[in-house]
């Protein structure tokens, strides 16, 4: 059994993504290639923004967002501790301030309601997570940010892209949308790879800029840059799944909605993820709350079935941040921190997989 089964998904794709990786190996346009600007005119029709950006991977679509805003030392970023490390990297790299809000225990989304406190002069951007494929409250973040100067709000949907928040799609929710096409994410490509959205004019230029080391014309560098294209072969790849995308997340929805179903019926004493009424979670990880994780989780590896923790050290508790002295300030990350472990997931997981799985995770948490 696999974590994330990428060879059932390219069994099922084979001929579309060796067309296009075939098409580009012959016009060779290797950088730049006429499928970078195809597949952002896609994902720009997809998503519902103005402009789309691809970029080398979900990491460099947070630093050049993070750039175009003109971030500088000592300036302050609002997030969460609860995420992947790149979140609050990106801020630590370009000299500014992550500064940790804790998170909402049952969806694990920061908790919006603690973020106004956080605000001071030098709060120059908050960035929400959309963690394991749900988004954040971002109306009410956007309502915070809007109020107190207008202050940018990036949304890292590194994990929830194809989701939808009140009808609206993930990336299109507030001043920069990033994403991630790492290949276990919702939508992947064949190494790294990302993308940034917005409907503002001026920061999509300043982002198209900086992606090519701050160019405005070749070798004319009118700002500070960095090299961050995605290569044409990776968008190739998104093109080709793309097409496929929108039954895998309906694929993803039911998959979710069985899980939950199927431990809620065994009486497994897994707390499930809280999926807010009003927006879908495309289970980037299908992840629930358990306690005695790390003995369960060996029990479940040698019933063979793999699973993964995100994350068990929150960001401001990791060696490399702890210099922020914030580490005790977010309880509630620690404690997801502790018990939270992910299932299984991917779109071609089967349902008597599915009842395996569940039976192992009952089994497992009863002995
Ligand atoms: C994967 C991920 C990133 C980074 O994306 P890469 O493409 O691996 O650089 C950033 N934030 C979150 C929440 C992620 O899950």
């Amino acid at each position: 059994m696999e974590f994330i089964d990428l060879k059932s998904q390219y069994a099922q794709m084979r001929e579309p993504i060796n067309a296009r990786i075939q098409q580009v190996l012959d016009h060779g346009q290797y950088i730049m290639g006429p499928e970078v600007k195809e597949l952002e005119d896609r994902l720009q029709d997809f998503v519902g923004a103005r402009h789309c950006i691809t970029v080398a991977s979900g990491t460099e679509a947070l630093l050049i967002a993070l750039m175009a805003l003109d971030l500088k030392a000592g300036d302050e970023v609002i997030t969460t501790p609860f995420t992947f490390i790149a979140t609050a990297e990106v801020i630590v790299l370009l000299g500014a301030i992550p500064v940790f809000v804790d998170i909402e225990p049952d969806t694990c989304n920061i908790d919006w309601r603690l973020i106004e406190a956080k605000i001071t002069p030098r709060t120059k951007a908050i960035m929400p997570v959309g963690l394991y494929g749900q988004t954040a409250d971002m109306d009410e973040i956007n309502a915070i940010a809007a109020r107190n100067g207008n202050i940018a709000v990036i949304e890292d949907a590194a994990q929830s892209f194809g989701a939808t928040y009140r009808g609206r799609k993930s990336c299109n929710l507030s001043t920069i949308g990033c994403t991630s096409f790492f290949p276990s994410k919702p939508l992947g490509c064949y190494g790294d790879g990302g993308a940034i959205f917005t409907n503002d004019d001026g920061l999509a230029k300043a982002m198209r800029e900086i992606r090519v080391h701050g160019q405005e014309r070749r070798y004319h560098h009118t700002r500070v840059g960095v090299g961050g294209r995605m290569d044409t072969l990776q968008c190739a790849v998104v093109l080709a799944k793309l097409e496929t995308f929108e039954a895998e997340i309906q694929s993803r929805l039911a998959l979710g909605e069985r899980y939950a179903e199927l431990i809620r019926k065994a009486g497994a004493p897994a707390g499930l993820l809280a999926v807010r009424p009003d927006r879908t979670c495309v289970w980037a990880q299908f992840t629930v709350f358990i306690q005695n994780r790390d003995a369960v989780q060996k029990k479940l590896q040698s019933a063979g079935v793999p699973t993964a923790v995100h994350y068990p050290v929150a960001l401001n508790r990791q060696p490399a941040y702890l210099h922020l002295g914030s580490a005790d300030s977010t309880p509630l990350s620690d404690a997801a921190a502790g018990t939270v472990i992910s299932l299984p997931m991917h779109p071609y997981l089967t349902e008597s997989t599915q009842a395996f799985i569940v039976n192992a995770l009952t089994d497992a948490l009863s002995a």
